[in-house]
């Protein structure tokens, strides 16, 4: 295999990983753009084993080996190991590596001595800059969405000045970085050195300062963060399919990250400053909304036999619960009875994007019947009973009553406008955003306590 050849072999490889990208936009593709992925992905690896071979010889095949063994080991353990819950920490966890692999090709070509253009300086400053800022960023992402660190906005004084003078003393040092004459080996690793420091600084406060209704965001721009530095990664180690690819993350997660601010009705900027919201808004503020109603699952199967029109809204409780398959079951015993039941999705249910989707695929809910939040809103005045499961944020009428709420603006789905409403949860704790829901006291609505597979499986039983 040649040179061309390799170049050959990295253009393919790109185009498999943009068919990719653009089967898994949706529910039918998606395992058809896995595939490609796949396909594409093991004939970059191919190429660029072969590449290294060429250039350093089998002893590098070797290194390689054995850094390939120990990572697949390692991502075996975790993939087998983790649950559906846990799959948002993981993916947290995988940013931060390629954070700190930028971080690591950033360093190893400051030491570079052969002669090179001024712009291999830039790219050594901005690739370690954004590997640090993903680094801690995603550190802090998956602390926050484990519940190892509180999800409540860091609110420290002054922190737009924080950030804003971060970004502007790293473009100075940029600068002056470039001047430093290559022979002034300490002086230019002391700049990189405290830049890397403000870098990972920086990283840590943009996503502590970030209330829990945004992480979504976080997560979608934590993921264009580290496309970018594999990105500068890739200018760095010379590798055109590296370059290709992170550009190709980077752009889709912006892209993502724009879909989702849009979904929460907030301005991107404002989430990026962080604390969004949370000025003036108390978390888990305690306010009186009177008294809640319980039912029991044969109350809410002898409701469900009536119905003609059934609407379920599953949320984060139904992944902590596996529930998935009795939500499929529920529903195909309902279909044969006539009843009509659709699914709502809100763009930021669960703690993925996509999170309800993907459960209930695997479920095998049909896809024609789960609708997204825009496709539904207006029917919920004209529905029968309405099944909360497991969601709590995302069916939050205090984001439109309640202007100092944290989740203001937010669009939610206005279950409360259906004839009954039956939420399936095992306390009156808050959801993510730790604030309070006034729905749980509303007249036409009833909780259903308990873990929501067993509230659904006994429902099924008693229909
Ligand atoms: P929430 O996190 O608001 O609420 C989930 C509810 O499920 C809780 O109130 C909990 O109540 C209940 N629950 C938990 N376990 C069970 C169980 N075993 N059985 C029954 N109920 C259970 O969920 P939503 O999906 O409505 O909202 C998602 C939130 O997560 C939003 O704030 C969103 O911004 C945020 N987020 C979303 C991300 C994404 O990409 N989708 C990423 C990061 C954050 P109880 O404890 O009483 O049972």
């Amino acid at each position: 295999m040649n040179e061309t050849l390799i170049q050959g072999a990295y253009i393919v490889a790109g185009l498999l990983f943009i068919l990719a990208l653009a089967g898994l936009s949706k529910h039918e593709t998606a395992v058809m753009g896995n595939k490609y992925g796949i396909v594409g992905m093991s004939i970059a690896l191919a190429a660029t084993l072969w590449l290294a071979t060429k250039s350093a010889g089998f002893d590098a095949l070797l290194i390689i080996a054995i850094a390939m063994a120990i990572g697949a080991a390692i991502g075996i353990a975790l993939a087998r190991k983790v649950e559906m819950t846990g799959m948002p920490e993981l993916i947290a966890m995988l940013h931060s590596f390629v954070g700190i692999a930028a971080v690591l090709v950033g360093w190893n070509s400051s030491y570079e001595t052969a002669a090179y253009p001024a712009i291999h300086d830039v790219e050594v400053f901005v690739g370690v800059f954004i590997g640090a800022v993903t680094f801690t960023g995603s550190i802090v992402a998956y602390l926050k969405l484990s519940a190892k660190m509180k999800s409540a906005p860091l609110v420290l004084p002054a922190r737009h000045a924080i950030n804003f003078g971060i970004i502007v003393v790293f473009f100075a040092m940029t600068i002056v970085y470039v001047f430093v004459p290559h022979d002034q080996v300490f002086l230019r690793q002391l700049l990189l050195g405290i830049m890397t420091v403000l870098a990972l600084f920086l990283g840590w406060h943009l996503v502590a300062s970030i209330g829990g209704g945004d992480m979504p965001v976080v997560v979608s721009m934590l993921n264009s963060y580290s496309g970018w530095a594999a990105a500068a990664a890739g200018f760095l180690l010379n590798n055109d399919l590296l370059i290709i690819t992170g550009a190709l993350v980077g752009s889709s997660g912006a892209y993502l990250s724009y879909i989702m601010c849009k979904a929460m009705n907030r301005s991107f900027i404002s989430v990026i400053a962080g604390g969004f919201g949370s000025d003036g808004a108390v978390v888990g503020e305690a306010k009186d909304y009177g008294e809640h109603r319980e039912t029991s699952a044969i109350e809410v199967a002898e409701a469900l036999k009536n119905a003609h029109d059934v609407i379920i809204t599953p949320g984060y409780g139904m992944a902590t619960a596996q529930a998935q398959y009795a939500v499929a079951d529920l529903t195909s015993k309902l279909r044969a009875r006539g009843v009509n039941v659709r699914f709502g999705i809100h763009p930021v249910a669960g703690r993925l994007p996509g999170h309800m989707n993907v459960l209930l695929a695997e479920a095998k809910v049909p896809y024609d019947i789960v609708l997204e939040m825009d496709e539904i809103n207006e029917d919920f005045p004209s529905t029968d009973v309405v099944l909360v499961i497991g969601a709590n944020d995302t069916v939050n009428p205090a984001a439109q009553d309640d202007p100092t709420s944290p989740i203001a603006g937010m669009p939610v789905l206005e279950v409360w406008k259906a004839a009954e409403v039956v939420v399936f949860k095992r306390s009156m704790n808050t959801g993510y955003a730790g604030v309070q829901n006034p729905l749980f006291f509303k007249d036409n609505s009833a909780m259903l306590f308990g873990d929501a597979k067993e509230r659904v499986e006994d429902i099924v039983k008693a229909l």
